[in-house]
């Protein structure tokens, strides 16, 4: 089953600073979560969010690994 983006931006937080997220997308599909705020991603694996600080990646390593992956506006 599809992540459906819109649904969880409504639902998920940073558990961080539990602001709000934003999708980003990679090849039509969403390839994370970003907090531009604590300037972390939470990585999709296999359709699931993973929304723990531990596994979250730097930003700027998230942007080096994923060119071709832009915020969804
Ligand atoms: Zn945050």
């Amino acid at each position: 089953m599809p992540v459906n983006t819109e649904e969880l931006l409504r639902i998920l937080a940073c558990p961080k600073c539990l602001g709000s997220l934003a999708a980003l997308e990679e090849n039509e599909n969403t390839a994370g979560f970003a907090c531009t705020a604590c300037q972390v991603v939470f990585p999709v694996r296999e359709d699931i969010p993973v929304m723990l600080v531990e596994e979250a990646i730097d930003l700027p390593t998230w942007n080096a690994q994923h060119s071709q992956a832009k915020e969804r506006a």
